[in-house]
């Protein structure tokens, strides 16, 4: 939505709107936000609010900590619960220097400069639809999640009309009061497990829409007692959850990937586009699977990727071509986890594409045979790579590729693997219950 600052003058007087949430997102991926007053509305619209940016994880120094938010009004939304005091309604914001210049260490803010490389390259559009998939745990009696599913449900089941159920066709009720497109919701492959997929928009939309997602998911999930996580892989020994992105470029006349007489239908730009993903996966895995837990996710046997290949039907590799073509035509990217940053992870996805469409990168040959089942040998045969294991192996390879780094900016790039290598280390230097298991009474 186009929304001017009178239209929002209009709703909040019609929608007897009482408080203001100014949402951003900090380095890890969490929504950060800041509540005021409806009286604070002439302030918001003329870009005068400012707050304290020096305790935002990834932010800035003591010494440079005031900063602004300016509100994108195409953001505005009421949220559908409201308090006794009238209702809520939030705004994303773009932070800004107190010179009223973009900060580069917002996420969101990368995402835009990175959409601006795309449009100088003669694009329109760079269209993400997100499959972001998650656990409803139980809750004890302090409000605290437990480690206990609350179904015992698999791949598309019905339940009876269990808590899951209901939970989950609250939360896309919910989602479409608030303007999205749910284009299916189902229970996934684990016990418990489940997703709720949105029509796709462009880059900037689409992030925004993850992130106002996993808002709404607990929220909702609250509600029903149950704890909803995104946490990659919460369970050893069941499939972890994933945020499969399906993405395409569209220029005025429509997506850039589809060509009647092209090899299966694909252009030019989709393979060149395709060989960029591919060279740079190694790069990007930090991104897009920024947690030290998102490597148990990807692991053989559980539905998620683990070498650098691609296909046209097999959903064994990296990136799969969903068979649907014309304006549908995509290219599926399956390692990505919904821990990601979205705005840092669809900025490094799309730098790599655009690489691949500057160098004419081509992919190499696809790979339409369960992968999982090969041998080291023959993997190496037909030159499949290994998808780096931990985070610790995965930012060695974001800061050797130098279109990576680029990607997501020097800064946010620095304060990105500073803070990781410091999360790894603080893990490596831990004890755990499998050590103990395995070792306590052996030696
Ligand atoms: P899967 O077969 O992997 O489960 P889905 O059919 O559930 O895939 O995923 C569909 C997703 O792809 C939806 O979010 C949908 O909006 C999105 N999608 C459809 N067309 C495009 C497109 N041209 N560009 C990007 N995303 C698209
Ligand atoms: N849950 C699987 C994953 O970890 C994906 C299942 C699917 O194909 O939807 O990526
Ligand atoms: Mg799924
Ligand atoms: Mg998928």
């Amino acid at each position: 939505h186009n929304y001017t600052k009178d239209d929002i003058r209009q709703m909040v007087k019609e929608e007897n709107v009482s408080f203001l949430r100014l949402m951003f997102t900090d380095l890890f991926g969490t929504i950060k936000n800041v509540e005021v007053p409806i009286t604070q509305l002439e302030k918001l619209l003329n870009n005068k609010m400012m707050f304290d940016g020096s305790s935002i994880d990834g932010f800035v120094r003591i010494e440079e900590s005031d900063m602004y938010l300016y509100p994108d009004l195409s953001t505005w939304m009421v949220f559908p619960w409201s308090s006794e005091r009238g209702k809520i309604a939030r705004v994303i914001c773009e932070v800004y220097t107190t010179d009223h210049k973009p900060f580069e260490g917002d996420p969101r803010n990368n995402l835009i400069r990175v959409l601006k490389d795309m449009k100088a390259a003669g694009f329109k559009d760079f269209n993400i639809g997100p499959e972001p998939e998650f656990f409803l745990f139980k809750m004890d009696e302090n409000g605290q999640p437990t480690t206990q599913l609350n179904d015992q449900g698999s791949y598309f089941d019905m339940a009876p009309m269990d808590l899951g159920e209901n939970c989950r066709r609250e939360i896309v009720m919910t989602l479409e009061e608030m303007g999205f497109d749910v284009e299916a919701a189902h229970h996934e492959v684990a016990p418990g497990q489940h997703e709720i997929d949105f029509k796709y928009e462009d880059a900037l939309a689409a992030a925004d829409n993850i992130q106002t997602f996993k808002l709404v998911v607990k929220t909702v999930a609250r509600k029903y007692g149950l704890y909803a996580t995104f946490m990659p892989k919460p369970l050893s020994g069941i499939n972890g959850s994933g945020m499969h992105l399906n993405m395409s470029l569209f220029d005025d006349n429509g997506n850039v990937f589809y060509d009647e007489n092209g090899e299966m239908q694909l252009s030019d730009v989709a393979y060149h586009f395709l060989g960029g993903l591919l060279k740079h996966a190694r790069a990007y895995t930090a991104l897009c699977n920024p947690i030290v837990n998102s490597y148990k996710r990807l692991v053989p046997g559980y539905e998620a990727p683990v070498y650098v290949a691609w296909s046209g039907s097999n959903r064994s590799p990296l990136i799969r071509i969903p068979s649907a073509r014309g304006n549908s035509t995509r290219i599926e990217l399956r390692s990505v986890d919904p821990a990601a940053n979205p705005y840092l992870a669809i900025s490094a996805v799309l730098e790599a594409g655009l690489d691949g469409l500057k160098n004419k990168l081509e992919p190499v040959e696809s790979v339409d045979r369960n992968i999982y089942s090969m041998g080291e040998t023959e993997r190496k045969q037909n030159h499949i790579e290994n998808l780096p294991d931990t985070l610790h192996n995965a930012l060695k390879d974001l800061v050797k590729d130098d279109v990576m780094k680029a990607a997501i900016g020097e800064r946010l790039c620095q304060s990105f693997v500073e803070a990781k290598n410091l999360e790894y280390d603080s893990y490596r230097t831990q004890v755990s219950e499998w050590e103990r298991d395995q070792y306590l009474d052996k030696y």
